[in-house]
C-alpha cells in the first residue's frame, strides 16, 4: 500500500486496528487487520502506561466528552485544574504552576521561552545525545545533525550555535568536570541547563547522581536555572512520578520540569511545571496554545495519574529494570552488549555498533509479533505499559534471541 504520509517515518508496513484484548488493567497488545496480534512493548513510544483501551481511562474520556470537549484558555476548566493540582502535588517541583500544550516539543518551547524571559540571559546548556523536540526552538537543543540540519547551523566545535536570540552551549553528557568549566567560562550568559535525567533518543542513557547534583549546584551559584525534560523519562515511567526523584531523590528540586508522552495515557498533551516565582515571569499574551489544556486531555490526564496510584503501577515500573537483568543473567545472550535505563524505561544494546543490526532485530521483532523500536542506532528500546512483568520481558528477550541467531 502507499504511504498517504510525508514520508517522515520509517515504515514497518504495519496497519494497526485495535487493542487485541479486553483486559481491565488494559491490553498489552494490538492486532491488525488481519487479525495477526503483536505484544505493544514500545507502547506508541512511551504513551501507553496503561496498555491500550484501559476501561477506567476509556470511562473517564467518554465523560468529559459528553460534557465539554474545547474552550478558550481565558476561562477555566476542571478537568486543567484538576491535573495542574495533581502535577503539583505529585512532582518534585516546589508550588509549581503549569502550563499545558499538547506535545512534547512544545513543552520545551514553553521552558525555553520561560527561562529566557525569566533570566534574562541568553545560553541554555544542552547535551551530547539531547532530544528536545523539533520545533525550531526545540530542535536547537537537540544534539542530533541528522534532527537538526538543515533548519539550525551546526557550530563549530566548542562555539555555541543560535537560534531566536538565544545561544545553545552544548555539553558532553555527564560530564562533571566539563559543566564546572562552562560555567566558569560563561557564568553570567547562562540562563538554564536543561537536561534529560535519563536520555532517551540517544539509546538510554541514565544521568549520574553527581553530575545531576553538580548542576543543581552550579545553577544556585550562578543564579541559573535547573530545567528537566521528562517527557520520555517522568509520568512515573522509571518508578516515581519523574526520573529526577528515581536518581537524586526528594531533598534538592529542579526549578521547572516538563512532561508529555505517558502523562494523558495516550492522548495528546503536555506540560511544563514551574515553580511559583518563575511563572510569575510571565504574563498574557507571552505564550499561549489553543488546544493547550483541552478539557478532554487534561480528563485524560487526571485519570492516567489515578489509576496509577489505584494499580500500583508505579511499583511495577520501578520492577521492569531489574526483572529483566535478572532474566538476562540467567540466560546471556552473545549479541547483547549492555543493558541500561532505570524502571520501564530500557535500552537493550546491540553488540555491533551500526543501526542496520539495530533495525534488522526490530524486524525480525515485528515479523514474531512484539513492536519495538530502535534508538541511538543499535539499541531497541522498551517502553512498555508498566503492570508488564516477568512473562512478557521474557517473551522479547527470547525474541531477541532468536533474531541474533537468524541474522548470525
Ligand atoms: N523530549 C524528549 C526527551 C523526547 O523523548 C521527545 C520525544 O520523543 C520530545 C522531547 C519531543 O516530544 P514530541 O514528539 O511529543 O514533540
Amino acid at each position: 500500500m502507499h504511504d498517504r504520509r510525508w514520508p517522515t517515518y520509517a515504515n514497518r508496513e504495519v496497519m494497526l486496528e485495535g487493542a487485541a484484548d479486553e483486559d481491565p488493567r488494559g491490553s498489552l497488545r494490538v492486532r491488525d487487520g488481519e487479525g495477526r496480534v503483536f505484544l505493544d512493548a514500545i507502547g506508541g513510544i512511551g504513551c501507553t502506561p496503561l496498555g491500550h483501551a484501559h476501561p477506567a481511562w476509556r470511562a473517564a474520556v467518554d465523560r468529559q466528552l459528553g460534557r465539554l470537549v474545547s474552550v478558550a484558555n481565558t476561562f477555566w476548566t476542571q478537568p486543567q485544574q484538576q491535573l495542574a493540582t495533581r502535577l503539583t502535588d505529585l512532582f518534585c517541583v516546589p508550588h509549581a504552576r503549569v502550563f499545558f500544550c499538547n506535545s512534547g516539543t512544545e513543552a520545551t518551547e514553553a521552558a525555553i521561552k520561560l527561562v529566557l524571559r525569566a533570566t534574562g540571559r541568553d545560553t541554555i546548556i544542552a547535551f551530547d545525545g539531547a532530544f528536545h523536540g523539533r520545533s525550531l526552538g526545540a530542535v536547537s537543543l537537540t544534539a542530533n545533525p541528522h534532527y537538526r540540519a538543515p533548519y539550525v547551523t551546526t557550530p563549530e566545535d566548542g562555539e555555541a550555535s543560535r537560534f531566536a536570540s538565544a545561544r545553545v552551549l552544548r555539553l558532553p553528557f555527564d560530564d562533571v568536570d566539563a559543566l564546572r568549566d562552562a560555567f566558569r567560562r560563561h557564568g553570567p550568559s547562562i540562563a538554564a541547563v536543561f537536561v534529560e535525567p535519563v536520555q532517551g533518543e540517544s539509546g538510554i542513557f541514565p544521568c549520574s547522581r553527581a553530575f545531576l547534583c553538580e548542576a543543581r549546584e552550579q545553577c544556585d551559584r550562578h543564579g541559573s536555572l535547573l530545567g528537566l525534560d521528562e517527557i520520555q523519562s517522568g509520568s512515573g515511567r522509571t518508578g516515581r512520578w519523574s526520573a529526577w526523584q528515581s536518581i537524586v531523590g526528594d531533598e534538592i528540586q529542579p526549578d521547572l520540569l516538563w512532561l508529555a508522552k505517558a502523562l494523558g495515557g495516550g492522548f495528546p498533551i503536555g506540560a511544563c511545571l514551574a515553580t511559583e516565582s518563575l511563572a510569575e515571569h510571565m504574563s498574557p499574551g507571552s505564550h499561549g496554545s489553543t488546544f493547550g489544556g483541552n478539557p478532554v486531555a487534561c480528563a485524560a490526564g487526571v485519570a492516567t495519574l489515578r489509576i496509577m496510584e489505584e494499580e500500583g503501577l508505579l511499583e511495577c515500573a520501578a520492577a521492569q529494570l531489574p526483572a529483566l537483568r535478572a532474566l538476562a543473567e540467567a540466560t546471556p545472550l552473545a549479541g547483547v552488549a549492555e543493558i541500561r535505563g532505570v524502571g520501564a524505561m530500557i535500552g537493550i544494546q546491540i553488540g555491533q555498533r551500526s543501526e542496520k543490526a539495530g533495525n534488522q532485530v526490530a524486524r525480525h521483532l515485528a515479523e514474531s509479533g512484539i513492536l519495538v523500536t530502535v534508538c541511538g542506532g543499535h539499541t531497541i528500546r522498551l517502553l512498555f505499559p508498566y503492570r508488564v512483568g516477568h512473562a512478557e520481558l521474557e517473551t522479547v528477550w527470547q525474541a531477541i534471541g532468536a533474531a541474533l541467531v537468524t541474522r548470525g
